[in-house]
């Protein structure tokens, strides 16, 4: 057995089963002792620790190791327990019961699957366990009573059979419904000989049990993911229609109203989380609008929407990736804010504020700009780094290039010197100011020592960057709050990267990352709303690599087994899903799915290596806004598509 399988083995432990609260350590020991490449199909090793069910033959599946995990720590197996599972498949589930229990029988439909996992669990030496082929909805009699049966395939109900083959004691853990309704997780304990007492354990996705005491012969149809999604759509009406925003007044009650987006440069995007905020802060008592832009930069638009004096320096906004918050559809909102702000005494004027640790996209031009005038070869290979910073546009191939290369290596001291000339700079422009200045001052120092940690810790690439990063956003978030007071609200814009719940997507599950919409869950529970905001195709104000100009591309249609590409099938232009309006289709979409992410670079060549990864929709946020075709955002200069003398005196002159 490789290494990298032995990695991947213990990862998966960690990540995908502990991390997600199976904390009971025989599971982990157990998870951590079977091989599960063995279980898989010849060909499928390098998935066998994906987070996902992966097939096995005859239609059938290996459930999912965290599913696996979770029954058998529900099910409290002890050393010299009697185990029955039912739905053998690949022998998988069996295995690891099999290093927790004393004996264990497993029955399987299939018999050739049956035959496969006989010789799988003979092959690794495990002698105590037996499995025949049959139909195990009846139990298997002969050995019973079992102190726990495991029933791996979703039934209409617990079968008669397994209820009266429990020991007093014992414990039945059974997904019951259909893949139609909702498949919920049973536990149920024998107290007695006539008393049993069942607890749900949430919703979960198996395929059916099929027999005398499942479902019989074909369950009943699936219905399409897509028309699920269609009958749960609450279509929207155009953004400027005040239905539009009245919509979103379900979430009018949480303290946090988190607004995604899954490109750097749709108007749609920007108009509809203007429109909801608007509305949030006029008719719901929100007062911050904390976004993802850089602190000093947003400081300047602050002071403008809240009628204080300018500080003076460099106007906000300057550096790549300017169109992110130089654009007309920010301006427009910049200018309602203002304007609102005008009739409301200073204390109750709402802010705006940035989340940003420090100003990255800054310190990077400044270190490419350093690179190209005394390395340009080692300047290209730095572009290709940033460019990959965020870690769907990774190429490991030239990532792994740059660590090799010698005059890269020598550049390396300057690259952080030149990044803390940087912020020091920008820490002298923004410490001079009276009333919030303090504030503003003290953020600012923070920020510096969050970024020289930040670059200190980039020189080691991986997820830990990526952490400190959206740890510092949260915090400046929290600090935020609780400089406003306890009973303060905020509306939150920045990409659905950092906004879906990081623990349902790969960047949580595969590569430890957390970000800001886990944080908050984990910090505010249930007072934080998390909106995800998608579109199928259209055009997105990107650039083609970090640092470059920007253009108008055209988005590609969302590919064929996508989240979106379910979306676009349901057929409304615009819509709105509640996940906690439908239990179907949140049990549904709480499966990994690929999903689009386009920062501000943008690579439709390798879109499908740079922009998708998996993330299960459900989980990830508590609703989703849906704009079928968007428009790129119309950037103020200096980019194309200017108008020239707002540019100069953004947001000054607005
Ligand atoms: N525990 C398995 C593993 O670790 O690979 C995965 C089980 S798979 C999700 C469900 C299995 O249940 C399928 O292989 C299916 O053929 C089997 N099954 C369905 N109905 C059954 C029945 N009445 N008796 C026995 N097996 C059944």
């Amino acid at each position: 057995m490789s290494a990298d399988l032995a990695k991947d083995r213990q990862h998966m432990v960690e990540a995908q089963i502990a991390r997600r609260g199976v904390r009971d350590a025989a599971v982990l020991a157990a998870m951590a002792e079977v091989p599960r490449e063995a279980f898989v199909m010849a060909g499928s090793e390098a998935s066998a620790y994906d987070d996902e069910p992966l097939p096995i033959g005859e239609g059938q599946t290996i459930s999912q190791p965290y599913v696996v995990a979770l029954m058998i720590a529900a099910a409290a197996v002890q050393p010299g327990d009697r185990v029955l599972e039912v739905g053998a498949g690949s022998g998988y589930a069996a295995a690891v019961l099999s290093r927790i229990a004393g004996r264990v029988h497993a029955i399987e439909r299939h018999a050739p699957l049956a035959i496969a996992a006989r010789r799988r669990l003979a092959a690794l030496g495990y002698d105590n366990v037996e499995i025949r082929a049959g139909d195990g909805s009846r139990g298997w009699p002969e050995v019973a009573p079992f102190d726990v049966i495991i029933v791996s395939a979703g039934g209409p109900r617990v079968p008669e059979a397994l209820k009266r083959q429990l020991a007093v004691g014992g414990r039945l853990v059974m997904p019951v419904g259909s893949e139609e309704t909702l498949q919920r997780l049973l536990k149920v304990t024998r107290r007695s000989e006539t008393d049993y007492v069942s607890e749900g354990l949430g919703g979960v996705h198996f395929v059916p049990l099929i027999g005398a005491e499942g479902w019989r012969g074909a369950p009943p149809a699936v219905p399409r993911l897509a028309d699920l999604i269609a009958t749960a759509a609450e279509p929207l009406p155009e953004i400027d229609d005040p239905a539009f925003a009245r919509a979103f007044d379900r979430f009018a009650g949480r303290r946090l109203v988190l607004l995604g987006e899954s490109t750097h440069g749709t108007a749609e995007f920007y108009r509809a989380r203007a429109a909801i905020t608007r509305h949030l802060i006029e008719e719901h008592g929100f007062s911050l609008v904390a976004v993802e832009a850089d602190w000093p930069d947003a400081a300047a638009v602050d002071r403008y929407v809240r009628h204080r004096p300018a500080a003076g320096g460099e106007p906000p906004f300057q550096r790549f990736p300017t169109w992110m918050w130089r654009n007309v559809e920010v301006e427009a909102f910049v200018g309602w804010l203002r304007r609102h702000n005008a009739e409301l005494p200073p204390e109750r004027r709402a802010g705006f504020f940035g989340l940003d640790i420090y100003n990255l996209s800054g310190s990077i031009a400044a270190v490419l700009d350093y690179l190209d005038r005394v390395d340009p070869a080692a300047a290209a290979v730095a572009r290709q780094r940033y460019g990959c910073l965020t870690p769907w546009q990774r190429d490991p191939a030239v990532y792994g290039r740059a660590v090799l290369t010698q005059s890269y290596r020598s550049c390396e001291a300057a690259v952080v010197a030149q990044c803390r000339e940087l912020l020091g700079r920008r820490l002298d422009a923004a410490a001079t100011d009276e009333g919030d200045g303090l504030f503003d001052a003290a953020q600012n120092a923070q920020l510096v020592a969050a970024g020289e940690h930040y670059y200190r810790a980039m020189y080691y690439g991986g997820a830990e960057t990526w952490n400190l990063r959206d740890r510092a956003m949260f915090d400046t978030l929290e600090r935020l709050l609780d400089a406003r007071g306890s009973d303060a609200k905020a509306v939150v814009w920045a990409h659905n990267s950092h906004i879906g719940d990081a623990r349902h997507t790969d960047m949580g599950a595969l590569r430890d990352e957390l970000n800001i919409g886990q944080l908050c869950r984990e910090r505010f529970g249930d007072a934080v709303a998390l909106i995800g905001f998608g579109t199928h195709a259209g055009t997105v104000a990107a650039a083609s690599d970090w640092g470059a100009r920007m253009a108008i591309m055209p988005v590609q249609p969302s590919a064929g087994d996508s989240f979106e590409s379910l979306c676009h099938a349901a057929g409304p232009a615009r819509f709105l899903l509640d996940f906690h309006g439908d239990d179907t289709l949140r049990a549904r979409l709480a499966q990994p799915l690929p999903q689009r992410f386009i920062g501000v670079i943008y690579l439709p060549g390798s879109e499908r290596l740079s922009h998708y990864q998996d993330a299960a929709p459900s989980r990830q946020f508590d609703a989703y806004v849906w704009f079928d075709t968007t428009t790129a955002v119309t950037p103020l200069g200096p980019e194309p598509h200017t108008p020239a003398d707002a540019a100069e005196t953004y947001p000054f002159g607005v």
